[in-house]
């Protein structure tokens, strides 16, 4: 991994001149909207751009018609999220008719896909702001010249990223946040757009992400999530992720997970923090994506199955409990059923707490797209169908070994089903439900676990 440069802190300055501007403008959206597509790291941009909006002198509306300026966080990954925020956007076509000063921002990492921004440009007039993944931190700029020049903005850098800081963030949570290491990906798994809009990789330096951590500490968040597309190959001021890990373990934040890792580079040194520290959460996602050598190569993943399979060994002898999960594709191009059923015999082997499973969908301008691909849409339903049952068979019974055992619960939010309820994960990772209010959110609670759900756990609180 290159060492990547920082933008510099007088371009956030002058960034930050621009909110004050924007501010201080008579004529400026009051309230703001955000919908945020696709993963944590999509989230966590999400709070920098909440960050920026609040700069601005906006506040987060109650709804999204409420807002006066809608903003789309977008997802590439699959084609269905790509039409998913078309949709969503010519909805915000009706809703300007009614709503002239409507302003319309639509990023991320659609909007970085080759040839997008111009076809966003020419069909559809009314967004106010496109911009790409590698340009999020002049928001401030372009709400500013949107309001000024009284005419789209659109702009996206084909320039590869750079490391940011030094953002203002809004949060989501109070005592959970999410903790960006790295950006981008230099792997290039056929299947995969994210090296082609994300950028490649590049790492904040090991201080900054202590600083941070340290700052959430103070401010009372009880679990960070470290993110980055491929957590394990994170390089930054000559350290590697382990060696990360041990320096914000000794921090002594309650929880720590991470994620995402690539098999081929979790490193011996990781397998062991999970034996060793103290903070570190039993849970892993460990994408597989296949189960059969020959399609591994296809994607380009770069190990095989017995090197995955004795990952998971290594992992369990270390740390009897882990909980893993995975990232399953189905369908790829050429997969015969045989192969597919190596899949099968892999996940009945590794025994996953959850898997997200998902038909193969060709991605414009990755290799897997050019691939041949006979095998017709029902015979990959017809597999994924297979796949989904047994996967939930195996979840149905890694929870029903919870029952009886008492975890310590970090409680999320009251439960969506049952408002005389709260719910939140074991360190393991499983959701667990249970008897209580808005007071415990953010607390940790002992919870005897007395039944198990199809995704859920059920319990009941051990008074101290
Ligand atoms: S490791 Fe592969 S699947 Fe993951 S982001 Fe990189 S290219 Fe995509």
């Amino acid at each position: 991994m290159k060492e990547r440069p920082i933008v510099p802190e007088s371009e956030i300055l002058r960034q930050r001149e621009f909110m004050k501007l924007v501010r201080a403008m008579d004529r400026r959206p009051q309230s703001y909207h955000i919908v945020s597509m696709g993963c944590q790291m999509n989230e966590r941009d999400s709070e920098s751009i909440a960050g920026m909006l609040e700069e601005m002198g906006m506040v987060r509306a109650r709804a999204r018609e409420d807002a006066d300026l809608i903003l789309y966080n977008t997802c590439c990954v699959r084609e269905n999220a790509e039409n998913k925020a078309l949709g969503n956007v010519i909805w915000l076509k009706e809703l300007k008719k009614d709503k002239p000063d409507l302003m319309i921002c639509v990023g991320g990492c659609m909007t970085q896909e080759k040839g997008m921004a111009a076809m966003m440009k020419k069909n559809y007039p009314f967004i106010d702001l496109v911009y790409g993944t590698h340009n999020l931190y002049r928001l401030p700029e372009y709400v500013w010249r949107v309001l000024t020049e009284k005419r789209p903005v659109v702009e996206v850098m084909d320039i590869d990223g750079e490391v940011v800081e030094g953002l203002p963030e809004a949060r989501a949570s109070k005592f959970m946040a999410f903790v960006n290491i790295m950006y981008g990906c230099d792997n290039f798994c056929t299947y995969c757009i994210v090296p082609h809009v994300r950028g490649r990789e590049r790492s904040r330096t090991p201080e900054a992400i202590l600083e941070e951590c340290v700052r959430l500490q103070d401010q009372g968040v009880r679990e960070i999530m470290l993110l980055g597309q491929n957590v394990n190959s994170y390089r930054g001021g000559g350290a590697e992720f382990a060696d990360l890990l041990y320096r914000v373990d000794r921090l002594g934040i309650p929880r720590i997970r991470f994620m995402t890792s690539h098999p081929k580079d979790l490193s011996d040194e990781l397998i062991h923090a999970f034996g060793e520290l103290r903070h570190l959460m039993p849970q892993l996602h460990l994408p597989v994506q296949a189960g059969n050598d020959e399609v591994l190569k296809r994607m380009n993943r770069r190990y095989t199955r017995a090197h995955y399979l004795d990952l998971v060994k290594r992992l369990r002898s270390v740390c009897p409990d882990i909980g893993l999960t995975s990232d399953i594709i189905v369908g790829f191009p050429g997969e015969t059923l045989e192969q597919f059923e190596d899949t099968m015999s892999l996940v009945r082997e590794v025994r996953f707490d959850a898997a997200y499973t998902f038909i193969y969908s060709p991605r414009k301008g990755t290799r897997a797209a050019e691939f041949p691909d006979d095998t017709p849409y029902a015979v990959k339903s017809e597999r994924i169908q297979r796949l989904i049952e047994l996967q939930q068979a195996i979840a149905l019974e890694a929870l029903e070994a919870q029952v009886g055992k008492t975890e310590q619960v970090l409680v999320e939010a009251v439960s969506t089903r049952d408002a005389a309820s709260v719910g939140g994960k074991t360190p393991r990772g499983h959701m667990v439900n249970f008897p209580g209010d808005i007071s415990l959110i953010g607390q940790f609670v002992d919870v005897e676990i007395t039944s198990a759900g199809r995704n859920t756990l059920r319990g009941r609180r051990i008074e101290q």
